[in-house]
């Protein structure tokens, strides 16, 4: 990429502008999107433990009748429900545990009799005591709370915690239903995944295209830039990318109007005003060319310069205006002869020189022959409405590897030669 004066590119700018929007969006929808729906599965599982706890509470009142109540009995407290001693007994929160991978636990007081929380060594976490914001919570103020990270044994629990109450309505204990958080955060983070996959793939795409389209759009301005570039340097037969021509945009407009500026310019630089035909200064760049060529790799090449016979009596006789109709009439005929076979130059004012490209003396002649006739069928009408004929002088050279000044003036000699002979013939 070419080096600006102040460094800046659109196609950073067009990327700021459309990128950093997308990425915004995206994390901002993705974030909101994710949090609302981790919530609403934390939501879930809190409904989900809170069920399952009044299914625990519902069976031990339908497997032991009666109320909750504490007996001590050698210095140790025993947790009944009705006539059943609960310490010791976990078929029930063990089997709800297999079912359902729930851990629960019953407590007396603050004091877990039964559950099927254990420790590393895979003793049971009997005798343990709960935090104290659930001790105050639901022991001292009844309330059945959920914490979404209560720590037991050392590991984070989400966990629904509800009073137990003895018959006269005292808290005398608390049911424990939970799962370790990292259990739950991972379930969450598996839920969320597909939304968090779907939003990034969804701005890598959105991405991808607005990095395609930018590029696209700025190489087409580039395309113009480097055009603008060669044609300000006054390269004026540079052809410009047809790509950007077929766009049917503005930079497809841009482009049509560059070249046809280029066109309009390669045209006053190039062409003779009047007659059409190259001017002095293209002409002998174009014949540099072929000279150049024939050095090169010898192709052979003849120029022939032509003068108009006593063009000044056309001017003195019906004006000069009559004699620019006149000089539009032969340069358009020389022109038109010498298509395909090389090119005309208007050398001076009713003076012309010809190449010929490809072609040795004789043939070129041959064709010269044919112009000079053509020259002579000349019939141009004046204002009074006569007809006015003009007849030519040439001298034509072959062309070598002299230097072109010389060659020229040999052709100019000829034409003299010619011009002081009776006019109106080739000279070779
Ligand atoms: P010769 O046969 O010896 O060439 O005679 P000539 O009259 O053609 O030559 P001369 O050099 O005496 O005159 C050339 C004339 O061509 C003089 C000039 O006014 C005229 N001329 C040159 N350029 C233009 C032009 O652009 N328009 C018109 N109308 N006349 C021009
Ligand atoms: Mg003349
Ligand atoms: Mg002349």
């Amino acid at each position: 990429m070419k080096k600006r004066i102040n460094g800046s590119s659109l196609f950073w700018v067009l990327l700021k502008m459309n990128i950093l929007p997308i990425i915004l969006l995206t994390l901002v929808i993705t974030t909101f999107s994710a949090t609302r729906f981790a919530d609403s599965m934390n939501k879930e599982v809190q409904n989900g433990l809170m069920n399952l706890c009044d299914t625990v509470i519902t069976m031990y009142d339908l497997m032991y009748e009666g109320d909750y109540s504490a007996v001590e009995q050698d210095g140790a407290i025993y947790m009944l429900k009705g006539e059943h001693q609960l310490n010791g007994d976990f078929s029930i929160v063990d089997a709800v545990k297999e079912k359902t991978k729930v851990d629960i636990t019953i407590f007396y007081q603050d004091t877990r009799v039964i559950t099927t929380i254990s420790d590393e060594n895979g003793k049971r976490a009997i005798g343990t005591r709960a935090s104290a914001i659930v001790i105050k919570d639901v022991l001292e103020e009844g309330k059945s709370s959920f914490y979404s990270k209560t720590s037991i044994e050392g590991e984070g629990y989400f966990a629904y915690y509800t009073p137990l109450r003895a018959a006269d309505g005292t808290v005398i204990g608390m049911l424990f239903v939970g799962k370790p958080s990292a259990e739950v955060e991972a379930l969450v983070f598996e839920a969320v995944k597909p939304i968090i996959i779907i939003g990034i793939l969804t701005m890598i795409l959105a991405c991808l295209i607005t990095i395609r389209f930018s590029n696209q759009l700025v190489g087409a301005i580039r395309k113009i830039e480097s055009f603008l570039e060669k044609v300000a340097g006054g390269e004026l037969r540079t052809e410009f990318d047809p790509m950007v021509l077929r766009r049917t945009d503005e930079l497809g407009e841009m482009g049509r109007y560059i070249v046809r500026m280029q066109k309009s310019l390669r045209e006053l630089v190039e062409q003779d005003i009047l007659t059409k035909l190259n001017n002095r200064r293209s002409g002998e760049k174009l014949l540099k060319q072929v000279h150049e060529r024939f050095e090169r790799s010898g192709h052979p090449f003849c120029v022939a310069i032509g003068d108009i016979d006593h063009f000044k009596r056309v001017n003195d006789s019906y004006g000069h205006e009559c004699g620019d109709k006149v000089l539009v009439e032969v340069s358009s005929r020389l022109k038109n002869n010498m298509y395909g076979k090389g090119f005309a130059v208007r050398w001076g004012g009713e003076e012309f020189l010809l190449v010929f490209e490809d072609m040795y003396l004789e043939e070129a002649v041959g064709h010269l022959q044919v112009i000079l006739e053509d020259i002579r069928s000349v019939a141009v009408e004046a204002e009074d409405g006569q007809s006015v004929n003009v007849t030519m002088t040439f001298g034509i050279i072959q062309g070598s590897s002299e230097k072109l000044e010389h060659i020229i003036k040999d052709a100019d000699t000829k034409l003299y030669f010619g011009k002081n002979n009776g006019r109106d013939q080739i000279v070779h």
